[in-house]
């Protein structure tokens, strides 16, 4: 049933005369408001009654429209959730639907982006109007073990989906664009560094071909930024981890891989990890990380910003975390594996100063990430048995 709910409106919001977008993003302060929410069948959101893109809400409102390219994916899926909470009409774009639940977009498109003219329709609305911001996260992507082994797959794929979807933005007229790049992009660091700053990338020396492609399409997204006046927001992701997200089959990244081992693994066991457990990583959790995007891309911060939690972790305090809330004891065997750089540590000031904090340390959100793996585990574990018993 829909109930009305007072709702602190964007900044953003264009007001406009009879129906239309204002040229500019309104710099008007903040009101409240009343939307018609309701209760989304299947995420449990309360998000605002569908409406059609464009749509006028009272008071002059207009209903803000986004695409979220790899809205199949772990954090597109997550970013569109939080996107219909903020109001906005959303449409999801990817090769492939999101893998553990439905998606929370109003729409969601099957569609290859490395193909320019896919990139066109997934921002084409009806009318021939183009949505207003465009958050592109689709990327070939995966943990240390892929972006080792996929090289060329990366830099051919994700380079052809960052150029077109970023002409197709910049000519057609959106107003706002998000891109997800990495802090792969910076080189390596020694333990005990000071803090690196974003514009410590240059001179570049990424680790890996991953690294290199998201500095290229950076590059692309704000020359085209530059030359079509189109406002650019670039993330540099630190590790994201949570619910949802791959957990197995090759592209799982080291929190959730570990989950899956302790999960499987029994009290006193030992599990495999790559390298001695020495290299530091820092580990965001998804909330956090969808909150992030949220703000930079509404923010006035017009060149690269990390997004990261500010503690670091050995691969050896991870599995201990985990492990403690597995309530397990569990060893761990070092062999052979592609671990990657050794240190990090990034400043996340620019982040900090729109007001951005991450809520979740480790500890919290592993306390919210290892029982979902548990569960996929167990429902794994089920089918595997029922196919062999057929
Ligand atoms: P993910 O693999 O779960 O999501 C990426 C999505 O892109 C997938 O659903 C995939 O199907 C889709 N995709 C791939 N090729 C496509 C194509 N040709 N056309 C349309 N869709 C396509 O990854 P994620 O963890 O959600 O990462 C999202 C973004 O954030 C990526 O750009 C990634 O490089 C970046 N990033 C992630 C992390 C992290 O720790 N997860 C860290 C740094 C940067």
């Amino acid at each position: 049933m829909d109930r009305v709910f007072q709702l602190r409106e964007p900044e953003y919001w264009g007001f406009g005369r009879a129906g239309q977008l204002s040229a500019a993003p309104s710099r008007r302060k903040s009101h409240r408001t009343s939307l018609r929410l309701r209760k989304d069948d299947s995420t449990g959101i309360l998000c605002p009654a569908r409406r059609r893109p464009g749509q006028k809400l009272s008071g002059d409102m207009i209903v803000k429209t986004a695409v979220v390219c790899g809205a199949g994916g772990f954090i597109g899926s997550h970013l569109a959730k939080r996107l219909k909470k903020e109001g906005y009409w959303v449409r999801g774009v990817d090769v492939k639907r999101p893998e553990f639940g439905r998606t929370a977009a109003d729409e969601f498109h099957l569609l290859d982006l490395r193909q320019e003219k896919n990139c066109a329709k997934a921002i084409s609305l009806n009318e021939g109007r183009v949505a207003d911001e465009v958050y592109q996260l689709a990327a070939d992507m995966g943990g240390m073990g892929f972006i080792h082994s996929a090289e060329c797959e990366i830099m051919h794929n994700n380079a052809l989906i960052n150029i077109h979807m970023t002409h197709a933005s910049a000519t057609m007229g959106v107003k706002r664009y998000f891109y997800s790049s990495s802090v792969c992009i910076y080189r390596d660091m020694k333990p005990g560094e000071p803090e690196m700053k974003e514009e410590e990338a240059i001179p570049a020396h990424p680790d890996n071909e991953y690294g290199w492609e998201k500095l290229y399409s950076e590059r692309v997204a704000m020359a085209y930024g530059r030359r079509y006046r189109m406002p650019v927001r670039i993330a540099r992701f630190q590790n994201c981890y949570g619910q949802e997200g791959t957990w197995r089959g090759g592209r799982e990244k080291a929190p959730a891989a570990i989950c899956r081992k302790i999960a499987m693994t029994e009290n006193g066991g030992t599990i495999d990890i790559w390298g001695d457990g020495s290299a530091v990583r820092s580990y965001t959790y998804v909330d956090d990380m969808v909150e992030g995007i949220y703000r930079l891309t509404q923010s006035d911060l017009d060149s690269p910003t990390n997004i990261g939690c500010p503690k670091y972790y050995t691969v050896k305090e991870l599995v201990d975390i985990v492990a403690a809330t597995a309530k397990k004891t569990i060893h761990t065997r070092t062999v052979p594996g592609p671990v990657g750089v050794q240190s990090r540590n990034f400043s996340n000031d620019k982040i900090y100063s729109i007001g951005w904090r991450s809520q979740f340390d480790l500890i919290a959100g592993i306390r919210q990430t290892y029982p979902w793996i548990v569960k996929q585990v167990t429902t794994a574990a089920r089918a595997e048995i029922r196919a062999a018993g057929k």
